[in-house]
């Protein structure tokens, strides 16, 4: 007790001044002077941290943080009901390290069937705490010291210090935006890689390309062209493709999520990502999982096996119940994966014709919930925040929550730092909420939108 935080034993006697034995004070002055591991450089800011804190301390209609606001489906709610009330108390305790047997059973029939190849249950499915862990599992286990991984930008934030913290290095490429003409709104489809740039980013350094379709924030689902161009260059080179396809029944229009894993020459290279939480609108379930070649598979539960160690018991056996039910009625009308797309594109209408209406173009999104928006013409004047290092995105969104009480997420977060300033216009808006929600959000946008330049 004496020597706690570092205190060497006789500073430790003449300070002791509480009854447990150490003084809080000293301890914490001693504590500042511990310099942190040289992995977390640059990884102290969360986006999520910071804006999820926000919009909780002001009164906001909350288009931030992507989350359904809307309950999951019954059937997936009363799935885990049954699940906790059974009368096996097993439910309750430890599982299997890589998946509880139920889940990869049907995880693996199911995506063996959307693969088109067999895939083994206690080989090829790994369970997570949600996507996040599985993609910290993949770049922890394969990126080493000195591996460049590419990443596309704009991109889900955490690719960037994961790819740090292991050691690596990312190499970053932009999705060009091209003006869609005619006065008509940009689709995310508009933005696209340019082939010969994305040639010279594979080098011999590369060790893995992360690929998100579709993709968070800009809503884009990646062509078959497109996938079937990546997919050449990573057998070319001989790279990996982390594959993070968490908004997969995500997709409107009648454009299709293709998986990447089934194009030739992929399946040994890909390491699929998927959540429970965007597929069944249950995103605090935290279940996550890959799908893989046992030969980097094992590679993946040395460091599950190692931190996490599984994940909750009774969420992945209420998920496999989900999944079940899903296999049952595959591409069916009543098919949950039929049916919220549908729902959610009608969402992503409203939002757009209201962003449309008061000047805030959306670039509209062939995937995911969300969409983002340029803000320059907007029909009420703008703040000017003069003189500041904070990208101008980040001080609108800050002084959007609390002066109008709406909350969204700032777009260059999901830039690297050299392109955060050509980005900074841009705000994200998430619509995976109730129409209230998103009623009151298009209230508070179009009583702004008429104010003076003055007000
Ligand atoms: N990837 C992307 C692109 C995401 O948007 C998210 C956020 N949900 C995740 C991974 C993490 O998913 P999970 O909540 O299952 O950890
Ligand atoms: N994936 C969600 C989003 O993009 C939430 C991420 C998080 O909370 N870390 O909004």
């Amino acid at each position: 007790m004496l020597r706690r935080s570092g205190l060497p034993l006789t500073q430790g006697l003449l300070r002791r001044s509480n009854p447990l034995g150490f003084c809080l004070c000293c301890s914490k002055a001693k504590m500042s002077t511990v310099s942190k591991a040289r992995r977390l450089e640059g990884a102290d800011k969360n986006i999520w941290v910071e804006f999820v804190k926000l919009a909780a301390t002001y009164k906001t209609v909350n288009l931030g943080q992507g989350f359904p606001n809307f309950p999951p489906p019954d059937f997936v709610r009363e799935a885990f009901v049954d699940v906790v009330s059974e009368k096996d108390t097993l439910i309750h305790q430890y599982t299997r390290a890589f998946g509880q047997p139920n889940l990869v059973t049907i995880l693996a029939k199911f995506f063996g069937k959307l693969l088109g190849r067999e895939l083994d249950p206690l080989d090829n499915v790994l369970v997570t705490v949600g996507a996040y862990e599985a993609l910290f599992c993949c770049f922890q286990a394969l990126v080493d010291d000195g591996d460049e991984v590419i990443i596309i930008e704009p991109y889900f934030d955490c690719y960037e210090p994961m790819t740090k913290m292991a050691g690596g290095t990312p190499v970053f490429i932009p999705l060009q935006p091209k003006a869609a003409g005619d006065g008509k709104l940009m689709s995310s489809g508009d933005w696209r890689l340019d082939p010969k740039e994305l040639a010279t980013k594979f080098t011999k350094r590369t060790k893995a390309i992360v690929l998100n379709s579709p993709n968070n924030p800009l809503g884009k689902v990646f062509s078959r062209q497109e996938l079937e161009l990546i997919a050449e260059l990573c057998v070319k080179h001989n790279v990996l493709c982390f594959s993070d396809e968490v908004y997969e029944w995500l997709v409107y229009d009648g454009n299709k999520h293709v998986r990447i894993a089934s194009l030739p020459g992929m399946w040994e290279r890909t390491l699929t990502i998927g959540s429970a939480g965007k597929t069944f609108s249950a995103t605090g379930w935290k279940v996550g999982w890959t799908l893989r070649p046992d030969e980097l598979l094992k590679h993946l539960r040395t460091v599950h096996q190692n931190s996490v160690y599984h994940c909750a018991t009774a969420a992945q056996e209420a998920v496999a119940r989900a999944f079940q039910t899903e296999f049952e009625r595959l591409e069916k009308p009543e098919s949950y994966f039929v049916q919220l797309p549908k729902e959610l594109q009608q969402k992503r209408d409203r939002l757009v014709n209201c962003l449309s209406a008061v000047g805030m173009k959306p670039v509209v999104p062939e995937g995911t919930y969300f969409l983002i928006v340029d803000l320059t013409e907007f029909k009420a004047p703008l703040p000017d925040f003069q003189d500041s290092e904070e990208p101008y995105d980040f001080r609108f969104v800050k002084w959007m929550i609390k002066n109008k009480g709406l909350a969204a997420i700032p777009v260059s977060a999901f830039y690297s730092p050299p392109q955060k300033k050509n980005f900074d216009r841009f705000i994200r808006f998430c619509f995976a909420k109730e129409n209230t929600t998103l009623d009151a959000a298009a209230a508070i946008l179009q009583q702004w939108s008429q104010t003076k330049p003055s007000q």
